[in-house]
């Protein structure tokens, strides 16, 4: 598998280098193998080559089978002119990253404030709200007066049925259960289509159980009873906050894995930012990243019938959750561990 690793910014260095350890240990237990290549990007690249996408980047991760991305500065890179490119959104528009899967489940060995629950957030990853990236060509936030904006969605049929059949698909391998959370009771036209296509999607998909809940509703339904929730689809920014909320009732931001899929390529991205107040001092979770990363081996070994790879991010889950059930565990989910050492441990334990 060709795997091109961009590190980021913050805290991007740290948790890459510590999922980077679990990765070997993986390939030498799983006979994977792995032809890896790092790249700059974020700040590191802005400094280098005036860019913080090096224009050959986008052709160097579509020729590999994947890619890992840590998280970047998003905030700091305003001005496209200058070379500030937001990475994650560059890469998931050219590259069509239309599926963005983020499970998030408890711990054995963790506190769970409200309860066991194991559920994925299927986020349409490619329109929406996000007014960077919802047009060809341009921004669509407006500046109308000093005192007046105006920001555009964008909800199209082709990328509400694509996300609909990732989630049916998904639901259908699991707990056969699709929550669709939305806000049609406003947005009417728009959540009103995703919707429709949502219902008619999981009509293709015999035994599928469908419900349906407005987004503002779902915060509370979330808190109140996550366990009732296996696969929820919804829009790109639902998608996002939703699932920040359940990477953290799960005990920690930290711990949500986050694929961004398209038909051809995927890239593993941490669920969380770049936290640049606990860059450098070694504690920041590495979880997500790791988590993600079994992820991307998942998909790859299901695109490319390799069973192997498949098998090597089961069992880096599985390392994962007995590491912190034997009691390891990094500061924000209530430990004492740094990044490297927790990931020296999951390493270990795929040695075993
Ligand atoms: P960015 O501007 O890149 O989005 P941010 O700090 O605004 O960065 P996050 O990085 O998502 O946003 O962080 C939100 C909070 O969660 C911060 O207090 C951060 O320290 C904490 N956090 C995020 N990721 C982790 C992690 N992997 N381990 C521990 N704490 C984390």
């Amino acid at each position: 598998m060709k795997l091109v690793v961009l590190p980021g910014d913050g805290i991007g260095p740290e948790i890459t280098a510590a999922t980077l350890a679990v990765l070997d240990a993986a390939a030498a237990r799983h006979s994977l193998t792995l032809d890896l290549a790092e790249h700059d990007v974020g700040h590191a690249s802005l400094a280098k080559h005036g860019t913080t996408v090096h224009p050959d980047l986008l052709d160097t991760v579509r020729r590999a089978d994947g890619f890992i991305l840590g998280p970047t500065a998003t905030f700091d890179f305003k001005d496209e002119a200058k070379g500030e490119i937001n990475p994650s959104k560059f890469f998931r528009k050219s590259l069509d990253l239309f599926a963005n899967i983020r499970p998030a489940r408890t711990y054995k060995g963790l506190k769970a404030p409200v309860g066991d629950f194991d559920l994925i957030v299927v986020r349409e990853n490619t329109e929406g709200f996000y007014a960077d990236r919802n047009l060809e060509q341009g921004g669509s936030e407006m500046l109308v007066t000093p005192d007046v904006v105006i920001s555009l969605r964008r909800i199209t049929r082709l990328c509400c049925e694509r996300i609909a059949h990732a989630a049916c698909a998904l639901a259908v391998r699991r707990r056969k259960h699709l929550t669709v959370v939305h806000k049609a009771n406003v947005l009417r036209i728009a959540d009103g289509m995703f919707l429709d296509i949502c219902r008619a999607a999981a009509a293709q998909y015999p035994g599928l159980a469908v419900d349906e809940i407005l987004v503002d509703a779902m915060m509370a339904h979330v808190v109140r009873d996550p366990a009732r929730f296996d696969v929820i689809v919804t829009t790109n920014m639902f998608g996002d906050i939703l699932s920040d909320l359940t990477a953290e009732l799960s005990g920690s931001l930290g711990l949500g894995g986050s694929l961004n899929a398209g038909l051809d390529h995927a890239m593993a991205q941490a669920a969380h930012g770049s936290a640049p107040d606990i860059a450098g001092r070694d504690i920041a979770n590495p979880t997500s990243l790791i988590l993600s990363t079994a992820q991307l081996l998942e998909w790859h070994g299901a695109r490319k019938q390799q069973p192997h790879f498949v098998d090597a991010a089961r069992a880096i889950d599985a390392a994962v959750a007995a590491v912190i059930a034997e009691g390891h565990a990094t500061r924000d989910v209530g430990g004492s561990l740094g990044t490297a050492a927790f990931g020296q441990l999951v390493a270990e334990r795929m040695r075993r």
